[in-house]
Order: structure tokens, then sequence, then C-alpha cells
């Protein structure tokens, strides 16, 4: 083993650029016939249903949800401490989350409109923004999840600033400890698009993207650690307009083959995780 890099992608618009995402993705996850995740909300399966419903039976698509309003399931502070702003905020930047009711609510209210559309039972849910160190303080929180079936949480996605990168030493774990050893948690390694990379990174592994995407790829080749990678349905409102805005997936793509690193989807890995801690 050298190395495991997960594809998965917010599907959060509810705009064009969700019908360009979804051909765009299909088209490039079957070109390589590697798995891909999406996680989507309610609003945008209600906007844009018809465009993704020719792309909900890929064989190589796990789909998961992203609550229906885009709601967070925790708030974040944000305190780069760069002296850049942040958000439009400077230099701090507070984003409220949810009461528990609230994501009671829209945590269930998307598990339904995911299996009456698309007839499919989620079991994974990305939090938006993510959150550091996920939910570990938030046992009410993996009560919700369990109670709705969910089994794979993609939520451990910041730093202990409540900004990025997430460093590659968040690795997936089990919810033991908190008392919910069936839910695992993926986390998002490193930055959540280009546009976080834009935003935090510090180019000592480059000047652009890229350089740091190869950088990453070497990162979990040599140490033989699992890179959850996420994008999301921006920019891209035809298949050529996904090509184009995110040309940095499919050299990453070619990149990670080169280098003999595996593509797995969330629940091949949390199948792998189970049998290591059952033994
Ligand atoms: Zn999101």
């Amino acid at each position: 083993m050298s190395g495991t890099l997960v594809l998965g992608y917010d599907v959060e618009s509810a705009s064009e650029s969700t019908a360009g995402f979804m051909a765009g993705a299909a088209d490039l996850h079957e070109k390589y016939d590697i798995p891909w995740s999406i996680y989507l909300t309610g609003h945008t399966i209600d906007a844009q249903k018809d465009n993704i419903k020719p792309f909900i039976d890929h064989p190589l698509l796990t789909v998961g949800q992203h609550t229906y309003s885009h709601l967070l399931l925790k708030s974040v502070y944000m305190q780069p401490g760069d002296g850049k702003e942040i958000h439009g905020c400077f230099p701090s930047c507070f984003v409220k989350g949810g009461s528990l009711e609230q994501c009671t609510e829209e945590i269930a209210r998307t598990q339904k409109i995911i299996l009456d559309e698309f007839g499919i039972v989620c079991k994974g849910i990305t939090g938006p923004y993510n959150y550091y160190r996920g939910l570990v303080d938030r046992p009410d929180l993996l009560q919700v999840l369990q109670d709705n079936g969910i089994t794979f949480s993609r939520c451990n996605g910041r730093d202990f600033r409540d900004c990025q990168p997430t460093p590659l030493t968040e690795q997936p774990f089990f919810y033991t400890d908190q008392g919910f050893p069936d839910i695992l948690e993926l986390g998002i390694q490193g930055y959540q698009d280009d546009f976080y990379w834009e935003r935090f990174d510090d180019r000592s592994h480059g000047e652009t993207y890229q350089d740091w995407l190869y950088w990453m790829l070497e990162e979990i080749s040599k140490k033989d650690l699992i890179f959850n990678l996420c994008s999301h349905d921006h920019g891209t409102k035809t298949k050529e307009e996904f090509y184009t805005h995110k040309a940095w997936l499919e050299d990453l793509i070619k990149r990670a083959l080169d280098l003999g690193i595996r593509f797995a989807g969330p629940e091949d890995i949390y199948q792998e995780m189970k049998k290591e801690q059952v033994a």
C-alpha cells in the first residue's frame, strides 16, 4: 500500500453549475474508473433534481448529504492571524451553527428527500464549513446521525484556528470514545477547494494549487496516508466548464495513478477500518 485518495464533492450551489458538475464529474470518473462521492444539500435536490437524476445510479458513485439549507452543525470561529481578511471580515470571522433542533430537522428532511427522489438510503454526511476536531465534542449530534442511519461523516476539516489546511495527521477514526463505534469520521485533509488554498496557503510547497496537490500526493504515498479531497459544484455550468475550471483535478488523478496511489470510496475505507476495529 502506498497512500489512498478519496474524491468527494459538495453539490450545494442549487444553480446551473450543478448540471455541468454532475456531467463532468461522471465523465471524468468513468474515464479513469475511479470512485467518487457527492454530498447533496436538500435545497439543491429540490432545485436541480432533473440534472442530478441521470447520474445518480452511476456505479462508482456514493451519495451523501450536506443538510437541507447548508446549515452549519457547529459554529465556526476563524482566526487566521495572518493580517488578511477572511470571508470579507477582519481580523476574524464567526459563522453561527444551527441549534440541535434545526440540525435534527434538516438532517432528517434531507435523508427523506434522497430516499424519495432517488431511492437511496443515504449513509454519509458532510457538515457545512467543516469543524476543528469534527464532532468529537458533540455526542448529541452523533446521536442524530445514528438515528438517521448515517455511518460515515466528513466533518473534521479545520485546524486549531478554525482555518485550513487540516493536517494529514488527522486521519479517519471511529467515534468510539463518544459512544458511537459504528460512525466513521473521514475528515477532509488539506484545503476544501482551490479557493481555500488561494486564501490560506503560505506557498511553501509552490506557487500553484497543483504544486500543493502534488506535494500532498508525495506525502500520502511516502507515509501511506488517506487524503480525502473536497471540491464543489462552483463555476461548472457545462461539462466543458467543469474540465476547464477544475483542470487541476484530472492532473491530480493522472499524477496519483503514476505514483501508484490507490483510489477508494468512503464505504471501502469504512469496511477496511471496521475489520481492523473488530480484530
Ligand atoms: Zn458546503
